[in-house]
């Protein structure tokens, strides 16, 4: 390829829109991405992530926007020309081909010479463990084996960008966590840039270096990992990450600063924050001996290392969830005092969006 170097696997796009008759499924898309980054397209049921990643694949025109890939407009380009590789959820293996034909299939439609095809096939058929199936067919094989035919696929298309549709979802939890590392280990080997489509919140926050969390065709917040999860843009981003999901806690007026709805008279943050709406994570809320805001236990989910309280403050009129090391032996209806953080997360009730 004769392309600078350094832009190698670069995305921009700017401002992408797709209508679907009425349905405006992508409202305004401007992100970018930069070589050898892995970025993940995250957001709940029909909220764009496949018609957004079908545009950069070029199986779907935009509305209005541009695409630049490598710094080169290919709004108008066919798949083929976009120097991309696709991984889809479904793997579209053909059955009636073997392993290794499935494998090099695309190169042999591009002509690449045979001597180059086996090369590359013996180096990807390496790479993900697949040496010894490649006389076989699809059907003879398990579902985390035809997930590695499916990237064999991508690996020996050695296309600087890579594309993924949820491409775990037929596997397993355990297998699921195994690709997630190995699909992790192979992007960073090829220094390749990835878009990948999820809807699972601990997926996305497992394998990103960038995650571009949707809602609506819009982007809701695009931020590492690490970001997402300590500076939530809004309500949404906040109830999106985290496992359990930030607690919600409307505060009101009180007689010492603001309130937790339904706890009087205790002060949990400045009286100019009433109206608003504190969030607070899991882990962020701990049980006190000392003085702390009276709340009672709902439910104990013990965990193994950990336990999941969903406890009730005040008078129940908010709840929310904290996590306690190991086994919490608090039945479901005892009495508790938690000691709250300085509010960290503050959100503006109307609007949903986080107040600095
Ligand atoms: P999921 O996780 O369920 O796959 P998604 O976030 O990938 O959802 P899309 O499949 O991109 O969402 O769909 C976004 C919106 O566009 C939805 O409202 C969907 O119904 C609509 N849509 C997608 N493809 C088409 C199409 N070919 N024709 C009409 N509407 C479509």
């Amino acid at each position: 390829m004769s392309l600078p170097q350094g832009l190698r696997g670069d995305i921009r796009l700017d401002g992408i829109t797709k209508s679907f008759g009425d349905t405006q499924a992508l409202a305004g898309i401007s992100i970018a991405a930069r070589p050898g980054t892995f970025l993940v397209l995250l957001g709940p049921s029909g909220c764009g992530k496949s018609t957004l990643l079908r545009v950069v694949a070029g199986l779907e025109a935009p509305t209005s926007g541009r695409l630049l890939l490598e710094g080169r407009d290919v709004t108008g380009l066919p798949p083929a020309a976009r120097g991309i590789a696709m991984v889809f959820q479904s793997y579209a293996l053909f059955p009636h081909l073997s392993v290794a034909e499935n494998i090099v299939f695309g190169l042999r439609a591009r002509h690449v010479a045979a001597a180059e095809r086996q090369a590359r096939l013996a180096a990807a058929a390496e790479m993900l463990g697949l040496t010894k199936l490649l006389g076989r067919r699809p059907s003879q094989l398990s579902g985390g084996q035809q997930q590695r035919v499916a990237l064999a696929r991508a690996v020996v298309a050695e296309a600087p960008i890579c594309l993924m549709d949820e491409p775990l979802s037929n596997l397993d939890a355990k297998l699921r966590a195994e690709m997630r590392r190995e699909i992790r280990a192979l992007q960073q080997r090829l220094g390749i840039t990835m878009v990948y489509v999820t809807h699972d919140q601990a997926e996305a926050m497992s394998m990103a270096d960038q995650v571009v969390l949707m809602r609506d065709g819009r982007v809701e917040q695009d931020a590492t990992p690490a970001e997402l999860y300590a500076r939530p843009a809004s309500v949404f981003a906040a109830s999106f990450i985290g496992t359990p999901p930030m607690s919600l806690l409307r505060l009101v007026p009180g007689e010492h600063g603001a309130e937790v709805a339904g706890a009087p008279g205790i002060a949990v943050a400045p009286a100019s924050t009433a109206g608003q709406v504190l969030g607070l994570r899991p882990e962020e809320v701990t049980p006190t001996d000392g003085p702390g805001l009276p709340a009672r236990v709902q439910a104990a989910e013990f965990l193994g290392a950990e336990t999941v309280l969903a406890v009730a403050v005040g008078d129940g009129a908010e709840v929310m969830q904290l996590r306690v090391p190991g086994h919490h032996a608090l039945p479901a209806g005892a009495p508790l005092r938690l000691k709250l953080p300085p509010a960290r997360h503050m959100f503006d009730a109307a609007s949903g969006l986080r107040l600095p």
